[in-house]
């Protein structure tokens, strides 16, 4: 034989409880009003937020390391130029000296 237990609710006021099946007001739950299924939504949606900012932060780090890559494209192309400048800098100064031994020689030989 069940007993019920008079119990009460401060949306829809007095309710009897199975003692034997302990349950929240049956109209809360109903309504999907009941402290545990408001508990099981906030983390729902915690959940669902932290899920969001994981993405966000691994769609970051993503980022960043394609900046980084272009960074380091840049530099090293960048120190391509340079080292092909140096390079076309000691060929003008090569050059430049071939010329002035030619036009000392030259002068000398007058
Ligand atoms: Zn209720």
């Amino acid at each position: 034989m069940s007993v019920y237990y008079t119990r009460w609710c401060k949306e829809h006021h007095e309710w009897e409880m199975d003692i034997d099946n302990p349950s929240e007001c049956p109209e809360c739950e109903r309504l999907g009003l009941t402290e545990v299924q408001q508990l099981k939504r906030r983390i729902d949606v915690m959940q669902q937020t932290l899920d969001d900012s994981l993405r966000e932060l691994t769609n970051l780090k993503d980022v960043f390391a394609q900046l980084r890559k272009d960074r380091d494209t840049t530099l090293q192309q960048r120190n391509l130029s340079l080292a092909e400048v140096d390079k076309l800098k000691r060929r003008i100064n090569i050059l430049l000296g071939e010329l002035h031994v030619t036009r000392t020689r030259k002068a000398f030989i007058r």
